[in-house]
């Protein structure tokens, strides 16, 4: 990341979904689908989410709420445990399907270091129904990443 151009890519950027790769429209369209299925009836806030796999395949995953609330599972760190155990673990971009009136539904910092584990990714905001996606990168969202000296994945 040059520093020029740093600022931009922290911000992210503003996209329309249709200008959008078909495998980028794909994982968008997964996540809102599987959106549908989230089970949450503690915070009756539904996410959905889909990775993309380096290798063209794709996991999508919904958050899975528990009486005990800290045992529940997101929507982005069940797409990626459902593509690990595929057998995948290179990913190039995710998409995060939630319905916010004023703002996007980013990543928690939960997952924003889970995923950051199998490398950086596009991170693809939007909300269902509508055209408007917001472009970031997990690398933006989660700066100064946790990692041991001896395992750097990315
Ligand atoms: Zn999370």
């Amino acid at each position: 990341m040059s520093k020029s151009n740093s600022c931009s890519e922290q911000e992210g950027y503003m996209t329309n979904l249709k200008l959008l790769d078909d495998k980028v429209q794909d994982i968008i369209r997964q996540a809102t689908e599987v959106r549908g299925n989230a089970y949450c009836p503690y915070s009756n806030f539904q996410v959905g989410a889909a990775v993309l796999c380096q290798d063209g395949t794709i996991f999508s995953g919904c958050n899975i709420e528990n009486s005990t609330f800290t045992v529940g599972i997101c929507a982005e760190r069940c797409a990626y445990g459902k593509a690990i155990s595929n057998g995948k673990l290179k990913f190039t971009a995710i998409s995060v399907v939630a319905y916010q009136e004023n703002s996007f539904t980013a990543p928690c910092g939960a997952c924003r270091q889970f995923l950051s584990e199998f490398g950086n990714v596009d991170v693809y905001l939007s909300k269902p129904g509508q055209d408007e996606v917001l472009v970031v990168t997990l690398a933006a969202l989660l700066p100064f990443q946790f990692q041991t000296v001896d395992h750097k994945f990315v």
